[in-house]
Formats: C-alpha cells, structure tokens, sequence
C-alpha cells in the first residue's frame, strides 16, 4: 500500500467493536500468509450497482491487509452494454435473442479489453457475465476465480448453455447463495455480499443531519416515510412498490420516496424511470440524486425501507438498512431470503397485496418496527459485514496453492 502520512485506510482492527478482537486476530492471521499477493477485481462499471459499490471499500480492505489489491473496469460501446443488459436479464429468467451478431460484439468487446489489460496478476476476480471471457485471452499466471451476483436461481438455459465454457475455464465460481448452484466442471463456492460500515451511506447520522439531508431535497418528513433505494431497474419492481404504497395509504398517511441512480452498464434505466414520472404527486417522490448521505438519511429515518425486487442475486440496499435498524420488507426471492428471516427481523412478501398489508402493519406498530430493527441491525453485525467476506476470499486465495500448483 503506499505510504501516506495524511490518508488512513479503514483495518480490519477497526471492525473490533463490531465483530470482536478474536475475529480480527482470525483474519489478521490469515492474511499473514498472502503478504504482497498480487491481486485484480474486474468487472464492468466503477459507478452504479452493488458490484461497484462492493469493489470500493474491499479492494481497500485488501490492500490494508497487505495484498496488493487493484480494481479494473472494461469499457465498449452503449451495444456492448445493451447486450450485456438483455444478457443479465436472461440469466435472471428473461428472454433473449442472443443472434451471432450479439455474440460478435460480445466477445469482441471483451477482447479488445483483454489486449487493453495485462492481467498477470496471482488472482483475478472477474465479476459478473460482461467480462467472463477475459478468461480466455490472457494468460494466467495464477488461479481465476469468476464472481457471478446474479439471481442464477432460473437462467435461461440456451444462454447459460453458452456461457458455461467460459465458466469453466475459470478455476473456482462463487455465487451468492447455494440455490445459484450450476452443473459445472468448475468448483462452486457461495458468499454473500457484505456492507462497509465505515461509508458515508453507512456511518452514524445524528437527527441533526437527517433533518438537514432530508431538507435540502425538500423531502416532507410530516408523515412516515416508505423508501426504497434503487437502481431504477424493472427487477426491482418500482411499479409494484408504487402501488403497494398506494394501497398502504388509504390505511395509513405516509410518503413514498424512490431514490434511484443508473449504472454506466445498465442501458434501460432511463426508460424505467421516465415510466414511473406518472405517477409522481406530493407524496410520491421520485429521486436521481447522486448523494450517498442522502441514502443514509433516508435509511434512517423510513419508518419502512421496501426492496420489492422480483429477482435478486443480494439486496445490499436490505443490508444497509437492516444495519440502520430499519425494518425492510423484502422481496420474497434469492438473496433477500437469506438476508430476511420472514417476522423475525423483517418480512418478506410474495405481492404487491402482501406488501401493502406489511406496510400498514410497520406503519401502525411502532414497537414491532423497532423489534424488528434491532433484530435486523443484528443480524448484519453478525453476518453481513465485509470483514466477513474479506475472510472468504483469503480462504478461497490460500486453498488455491497447493491445488493450482499440482495442476500447472
Ligand atoms: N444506490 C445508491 N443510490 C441510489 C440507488 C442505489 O447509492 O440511488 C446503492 C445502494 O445503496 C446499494 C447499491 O447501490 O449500495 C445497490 O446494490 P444492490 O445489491 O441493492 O442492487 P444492484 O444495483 O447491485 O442490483
């Protein structure tokens, strides 16, 4: 890592209060042994998505650890990304087209970006299907591992027909949750995503501050707020949260507020978007505002935080909010069923009914938010915060040695 007498990187130390000085001694022990390992993250965008927002705070762990951890994002033109849209919503259970001219651009993309990219590195972590078949153009000097997020829960199959020998070129695949397993020549691990607690999305607010964020977007605080925060993506169904909302208040008064971004790698954002405009009034209030305090104020103080997704490979945003002590309704799919254990520290809901009937039962019970929210926040400490994922990459690394090396 190089020196600074000004700049101090988050440590794994400081993870103590939360996860207790064994752990910390735990990884610190670990990491001992891979001093100096070279090692590259790559996927698609630095911007937008829970990928990104996952790379930027681990790839520092990392190097704070001692590996000499780099981030690397591939670049193509706007077909590139349409087609590794369609691509990503196939493998969620969409349809494609996949015609040999997406195929074309596909690879040749990614190609173009493997000659752009010397990848020497002792682990490559390639993220996601838009460079998977960087794989086959560089030559490893040591194991790579590919990092599917993706809800693999039902993909299509022609498209994972054709992904798969990419796959296994790769020398492990890790899927968020076992329910993602592939029938695959490649050895399959499963982590699931954890948060930083350190950000500024994450760190402490006082109401002060809340109160301030909150103000300077003119967002009323006089009713309870319902929130979800999201790319504005149709998996993560703002339709339905819409109306859910819509439903919730003829019970109860509150406010909805969608805070959402767009991804340099997702294409459809606009149009998601530009679709739910009509339904914007006083109390339905659509966001695009580039402010990760903004998502921290507005995580605090919802009375609700919904993450309606009708896919999901991991809600970081239920995560975030869970560690606020915000109590979410979930979808009822992928990774939120194993992040929300369903009336005991949230709910998850399978319509959009069900969701407005778990609205108005948070909204007219304050104790069962704040149980719900404890149990939540706790629920994060235990399991979901990155010094545990940190743990399972320097397990996945040091299993390679022995086995990489016999190999080649
Ligand atoms: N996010 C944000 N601003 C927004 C919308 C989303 O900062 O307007 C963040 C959100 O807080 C979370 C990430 O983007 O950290 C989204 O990750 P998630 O796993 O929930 O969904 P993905 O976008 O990867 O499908």
């Amino acid at each position: 890592m190089p020196p600074s007498s000004e700049h101090r990187l988050v440590r794994v130390e400081d993870y103590a209060p939360f996860i207790g000085e064994e752990a910390v001694e735990r990884i610190l022990d670990k990491a001992r042994p891979l001093q100096d390992l070279r090692v590259a993250h790559v996927n698609s965008t630095y911007y937008g998505g829970g990928v990104a927002e996952l790379l930027s705070p681990l790839t520092l762990l990392m190097n704070s650890v001692g590996l000499l951890t780099e981030w690397r994002a591939i670049q193509g033109p706007s077909d590139f990304f349409s087609i590794t849209k369609k691509m990503h919503n196939a493998l969620q259970g969409g349809c494609l087209r996949f015609t040999r001219m997406k195929r074309r651009i596909y690879e040749e993309v990614v190609y173009q970006n493997a000659v752009r990219n010397l990848l020497d590195h002792d682990r490559v972590i390639v993220h996601d299907p838009q460079p998977l078949p960087l794989v086959r153009h560089s030559r490893k000097r040591g194991p790579w591992i590919w990092r599917c997020h993706v809800d693999l829960s039902q993909p299509l199959p022609e498209l994972w027909d054709y992904l798969r020998p990419y796959v296994e070129d790769y020398d492990a695949a890790v899927f968020s949750v076992p329910e993602y397993a592939q029938s695959l020549k490649t050895p399959q691990r499963f982590f699931m995503p954890a948060i930083d607690p350190f950000c500024i999305k994450n760190r402490d607010l006082t109401e002060a501050e809340i109160d301030e964020r909150l103000a300077r977007y003119c967002i009323p605080t006089d009713l309870p707020l319902v929130v979800q925060v999201s790319r504005f993506d149709r998996w993560k169904d703002p339709e339905g949260v819409v109306r859910a909302f819509l439903l919730a208040r003829r019970e109860v008064p509150c406010t909805l507020v969608l805070l959402g971004n767009i991804a340099n790698d997702d294409p459809e954002g606009q149009e998601v978007y530009e679709a739910l405009l009509k339904h914007q009034e006083e109390r339905v209030i659509l966001l695009i505002r580039e402010d990760t305090a903004l998502v921290n104020a507005l995580q605090r103080r919802a009375a609700v935080v919904v993450q309606k997704s009708l896919r999901e490979g991991f809600g970081l945003t239920v995560a975030e909010a869970m560690w606020k002590g915000t109590p979410v309704i979930g979808g009822n799919v992928g990774g939120i069923r194993h992040q929300i254990q369903n009336g005991h520290n949230g709910f998850l809901v399978d319509s959009v009914e069900q969701c407005a009937e778990r609205i108005v039962q948070l909204l007219k019970d304050p104790r069962l938010r704040e149980r719900l929210g404890q149990r939540g926040r706790e629920s994060v400490k235990r399991h979901f915060l990155l010094t545990r994922y940190l743990e399972q990459y320097l397990d996945l690394f040091a299993g390679f040695e022995a086995r990489y090396l016999l190999k080649h």
